[in-house]
């Protein structure tokens, strides 16, 4: 295995065992938990080994700054996330910052670079706890206002200002975390694909022209909760039957003919009181509805929404519908995927422009400065946001290989 592998994996997987021992298998380190702040710590006491200097937000993003020669230059930035979802592998996020770190070791040690290049940690870009993804990444970009942080609520109750709170940070102080346009250049992402057309096609980088916009529901069904042995079949208001009806009805729509490329999950349900003997009384789905183009993704959306009132009042079920989220799909600019494509080139990687089909910090951070991605293959049928989630140790060096040499050409090239 080549040094820049094996240093790689070492990161990688020193990440890894930062994960909460009682939550089963994969890597489960939540948003705004301890854990996550340990792996943000970890980034910053070796960032500031290296003799940079690292802030952390009042919000929780850790930034490191190599200085440029050219102290006028707005910056160019990198990195990634290091919160997951529950049950997670241990490359979604982590691959780029731990790019980050191979890229900070790098440029550190060699020629200084005109423009200062700073390498980037987001917190809680997983939707997983708060519903919501990119939250840091948004309020980098302005777009998470101090009141919505009292909104947005885990499984337990807590919200995000709470959250922050319990870790030391303020709430309070959003606004001083966004970022001034003038301040960036750019900012170039690495990722694993979490998808398998780049293992597929034995093609080594994948760089993204569109990522996928999201709408996120929140569908409540109330039935009427009652013994399972004294209710007859015909007297029932089962919440759980017309959820699955709206389950299936989400998977129909999005194979059909006008929504091909649309993808709808109703990933989570809540059932009340979930308990055998009892008629579900209440069920809460949350369903996730992504597409890269925004008008398919909206009026699939809509047209879920439409039908699931319809199951609703045939069944005799109460609905209550909420958006939990709504971002657009984000076309990346053109002259950072020519640079990146320069780099792929220059380090004799083969690669293919493609779609992400998931979000990422780069989305958000795109109405800030132009931003891009980088893709490296998902092994295992591109699982990701499971513990099988794999990507080799070689093909992220030189995905990192590629991030160095795309870095120094913006340097060179704005
Ligand atoms: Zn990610």
């Amino acid at each position: 295995m080549s040094t820049s592998a094996k240093r790689v994996g070492e990161l990688l997987e020193t990440y890894a065992a930062m994960s909460d021992p009682d939550s089963g298998p994969g890597v489960t380190r939540l948003s705004y938990t301890p854990l996550e702040r340990d792996a943000h710590d970890f980034f910053r006491d070796r960032l500031e080994s290296l003799g940079l200097t690292v802030t952390v937000d009042p919000v929780g993003n850790t930034i490191a700054e190599l200085p440029g020669s050219d102290p006028s230059l707005p910056a160019i930035g990198t990195g990634s996330h290091l919160d997951s979802v529950p049950n997670a592998g241990a490359f979604d996020g982590i691959v780029g910052v731990v790019g980050a770190m191979v890229a900070a070791e790098t440029l550190a040690a060699g020629e200084r670079l005109r423009h200062p290049v700073r390498f980037v940690v987001f917190t809680a870009e997983e939707g997983a706890r708060w519903g919501q993804a990119c939250s840091g990444s948004r309020m980098c970009a302005g777009q998470l206002d101090r009141g919505r942080l009292d909104t947005l609520t885990d499984k337990d109750g807590i919200t995000l200002a709470e959250a922050m709170r319990d870790l030391d940070l303020d709430p309070d102080r959003v606004g001083e975390a966004a970022w001034r346009p003038e301040d960036w250049a750019a900012f170039v992402e690495l990722h694993i694909e979490q998808g398998a057309s780049l293992d597929a096609l034995g093609v080594q980088i994948g760089l993204v022209d569109v990522i996928s916009g999201s709408s996120r529901l929140q569908i409540t069904l109330t039935g009427r909760a009652s013994h399972t042995g004294g209710t007859p079949m015909h007297l029932r208001a089962d919440a759980a039957a017309g959820a699955a009806e709206i389950v299936l009805t989400a998977e129909a729509l999005a194979n059909s003919a006008p929504h091909r490329g649309t993808r709808m999950t109703a990933s989570r349900l809540d059932v009340f009181p979930n308990s055998i003997t009892t008629i579900p009384g209440v069920v809460t789905l949350q369903v996730d509805v992504r597409d890269v183009d925004d008008l398919r993704q909206r009026e699939a959306a809509d047209e879920l929404v439409d039908r699931a009132v319809a199951i609703a009042e045939a069944r005799g079920l109460g609905i209550e519908v909420g958006v939990l989220g709504d971002v657009s799909p984000t076309l990346l600019p053109i002259p950072i995927r020519d640079v990146t494509a320069a780099a792929a080139a220059e380090a004799g990687a083969s690669y293919r422009v493609m779609p992400s089909g998931a979000s990422h910090d780069s989305q958000v951070i795109n109405s800030v400065c132009p931003a891009g991605m980088i893709f490296v293959p998902s092994l295992n049928h591109g699982v990701s946001h499971a513990p099988e989630e794999l990507s080799r140790y070689e093909d992220i060096a030189l995905g990192v290989d590629v991030l160095i040499g795309s870095i120094r050409r913006l340097d060179a090239a704005i």
